[in-house]
C-alpha cells in the first residue's frame, strides 16, 4: 500500500490500533507503522524468561478493557478473545497472614472487612452500582459534562480529593491498606489529587466487570485488532521507526501514537513555537522497575484467600505504601517498595507449563532509574509469602531505562506517559479544546499522552481518529465497528 492510504497510524499500541480500527470501520485504507519488531505496544506477551512461560511485557490486568465505550463496540470477544477472570478481583496482603480482599461482591467483600464493612458498602456499593456510567464519563474526552448519575455524582465529590482524605473513613488495617494499595496505581504520593479518583474508579471497576486477565495473554487482544485492520486491506508494518514527520508515506491523516516529547523532535521546526513550548512543559512521571518471574509452583501466600487473586498490592498498610510513593517522588528507591503482582495464570494455566506458573510484578521508581529492584521486589513478595524465592525457576527484570528503550512512549520509564495530575489529566498534552488535532493539518496525537490517559482502553486512539474522520474526510457519525467486513487485502508487512 506504500503511498495510497488514506491514514498512516505511527505506533501500534492499543490506542494506535483503536484508531486504525476505527479509521478501517469508517472504509478508509489505513497503513501502521510501528517501530518495536512486535506489535501492540503497552499490550503484548513474550516468553520472557524460560520456553512455554508466556508473560505479558507490560498490560495484564484488563478492568479498562472491560468498560471502555471502544472495546465494548469492537467487541474482543466476538473477535475470538477470552477475558479470564480469577475468583479474588485483588488482594492486600499484610503482615501476619491477615488480607484484604475483592470480590466482584460488594456485600461479600464489606463482610470481610471486619469494622470496616459498613463504611467500604456505604462508599463502594453506589459507585459499583453506577460502574459503567463513571467509566463512560472517565473514558471520555473530559471535553462535555457527562449525563448526570447519582454515581458520577459521588464520585465527582470524592475522586478530586486525595487518596489519604478519602481512606480516612476506614480504621482497620485492612480497608486503609486496600484503599492505599489501589490508589497507588495513579503514581503519585497518596496525598497528591486525584489518587482517591483512582482508587474508586479502579475499585468499582473490580466490582462491576472485574479485573480479568486475557486468556492466552495480552497479545490476543492486540492480535484481535490487527486481523480486523488487516481483513479490511490496511496494513501493519513493524520493525521501522519514525524519526521525523517528512519521512512518512503522504496521506491525508497521520494519526501518532507517540509521547509529546516525540512528536517535537518529529515535526521539528514545523510545529508553532507556543505548542511546542506547551508540548516541552508536558511532565512525565515516576518510572517503574518490572520484574517477571518463571515459578515451579504457586506461589505460597500465607493468607489462603490470596491464592486465588489475579492482583495484588503489596506493602503493608497506608502509612508505609504512602512512605513508599512520596520517596519515588522525592526521587529515592525505597527500601520496601509498592508492588504490583498479577498472577495470571492462577486465572489463565495456559500461561506455563502444566503445574508451573508466571509472576508479573513491578515497583516504582525514580524517573530514568538504572536501579535494578529484583532483590527488593522479591524480599517484598517473600514477605507475604514465605518460600518465594525457592520457587523462581528464572527471572527477567527491565529497569525504568531500559522500559523507556523498549518503548519511548515510556518517558523515563513512566508507563503512564506523563503524570495524572488534576490539571494535566484534562489538559494533556496541552491545553487545547480538542486535545487530539495538532496545528499541523492532518495530524493528530491519540497515544496515552491525550485523555483519558493510561491503561488498556483504546479511547484516545478512538477519539482522536473521530477529530480525523470529521476534519479530514466529512464523517461525522462515529462508524459502526461491527460492520467491519474482510475487503480483498494487502496484507500485514512483518507481522509476526
Ligand atoms: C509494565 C506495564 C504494565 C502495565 N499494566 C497495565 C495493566 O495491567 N492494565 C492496563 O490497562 N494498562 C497497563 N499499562 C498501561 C498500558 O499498557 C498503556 O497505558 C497503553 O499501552 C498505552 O497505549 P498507547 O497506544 O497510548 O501506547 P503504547 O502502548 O505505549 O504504544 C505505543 C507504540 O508506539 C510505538 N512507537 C512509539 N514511537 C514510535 C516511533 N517514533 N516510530 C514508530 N513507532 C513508535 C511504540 O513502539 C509502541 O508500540 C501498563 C504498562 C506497562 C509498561
Amino acid at each position: 500500500m506504500p503511498g495510497d492510504a488514506d491514514a498512516i497510524v505511527v505506533g501500534s499500541g492499543p490506542n494506535g490500533l483503536a484508531a486504525a480500527v476505527t479509521l478501517a470501520a469508517a472504509g478508509l485504507r489505513v497503513q501502521v507503522i510501528e517501530g518495536a519488531a512486535v506489535p501492540g505496544g503497552g499490550c503484548r506477551t513474550q516468553e520472557l524468561t524460560l520456553p512455554g512461560f508466556r508473560h505479558d511485557v507490560c498490560s495484564a490486568a484488563h478492568p479498562l478493557a472491560l468498560a471502555s465505550p471502544f472495546f465494548r463496540r469492537f467487541a474482543p470477544a466476538a473477535r475470538g478473545v477470552r477475558f479470564a477472570h480469577p475468583e479474588v478481583v485483588y488482594a492486600h496482603p499484610l503482615d501476619g497472614g491477615r488480607a484484604a480482599v475483592i470480590t466482584r461482591s460488594v456485600a461479600d467483600t464489606a463482610a470481610r472487612l471486619g469494622g470496616d464493612a459498613e463504611a467500604y458498602r456505604r462508599l463502594m456499593q453506589p459507585l459499583a452500582d453506577g460502574g459503567n456510567a463513571i467509566a463512560d464519563a472517565v473514558l471520555s474526552s473530559m471535553r462535555r459534562p457527562p449525563s448526570y448519575s447519582g454515581a458520577l455524582a459521588v464520585y465527582a465529590r470524592l475522586g478530586l480529593r486525595s487518596a489519604a482524605a478519602v481512606a480516612d473513613r476506614f480504621h482497620t488495617d485492612e480497608a486503609r491498606g486496600l484503599f492505599a494499595g489501589v490508589a497507588a496505581h495513579a503514581m503519585l504520593p497518596l496525598t497528591a489529587p486525584p489518587t482517591a479518583g483512582v482508587a474508586l474508579l479502579l475499585g468499582s471497576l473490580a466490582h462491576t466487570v472485574g479485573w480479568p486477565v486475557v486468556a492466552g495473554g495480552s497479545a490476543r487482544l492486540t492480535d484481535a485488532m490487527i486481523d480486523t485492520i488487516v481483513a479490511t486491506g490496511g496494513q501493519v508494518e513493524t520493525g521501522s521507526w519514525v524519526r521525523s514527520l517528512a519521512d512518512l508515506p503522504p496521506a491525508p491523516a497521520t494519526l501518532l501514537d507517540v509521547a509529546p516529547r516525540a512528536f517535537i523532535a518529529m515535526a521539528g521546526e514545523q510545529l508553532p513555537a507556543r505548542y511546542r513550548d506547551a508540548l516541552g512543559r508536558f511532565r512525565y512521571g515516576p518510572g517503574i522497575c518490572k520484574v517477571d518471574f518463571a515459578l515451579s509452583g504457586p506461589v505460597p501466600w500465607r493468607n489462603e484467600a490470596a491464592r486465588q487473586a489475579g492482583t495484588l498490592h503489596l506493602g503493608g498498610g497506608f502509612e508505609e505504601i504512602a512512605a513508599a510513593e512520596a520517596a519515588v517522588a522525592r526521587g529515592e528507591h525505597p527500601d520496601s517498595p509498592y508492588v504490583l503482582v498479577v498472577q495470571a495464570s492462577v486465572a489463565d494455566p495456559s500461561r506455563a507449563p502444566r503445574g508451573k506458573h508466571t509472576l508479573w510484578s513491578y515497583c516504582h521508581v525514580p524517573s530514568g532509574s538504572t536501579v535494578d529492584m529484583t532483590a527488593r521486589v522479591e524480599a517484598q513478595i517473600e514477605r507475604f509469602a514465605p518460600g518465594f524465592t525457592d520457587l523462581a525457576l528464572a527471572r527477567h527484570t527491565r529497569t525504568a531505562a531500559q522500559e523507556e528503550e523498549m518503548n519511548p512512549n515510556y518517558v523515563g520509564g513512566d508507563i503512564a506517559c506523563g503524570l495524572q495530575t488534576v490539571r494535566q489529566v484534562p489538559a494533556r498534552p496541552a491545553g487545547r479544546w480538542n486535545p487530539y488535532r495538532t496545528p499541523l493539518r492532518g495530524v493528530y496525537l491519540c497515544s496515552s499522552a491525550t485523555p483519558p490517559g493510561p491503561g488498556v482502553h483504546g479511547r484516545c486512539g478512538e477519539l482522536a481518529a473521530l477529530t480525523a474522520l470529521r476534519d479530514v474526510f466529512g464523517v461525522r457519525e462515529p462508524p459502526d465497528l461491527g460492520t467491519l467486513r474482510p475487503r480483498p487485502a494487502a496484507g500485514a508487512l512483518g507481522t509476526p
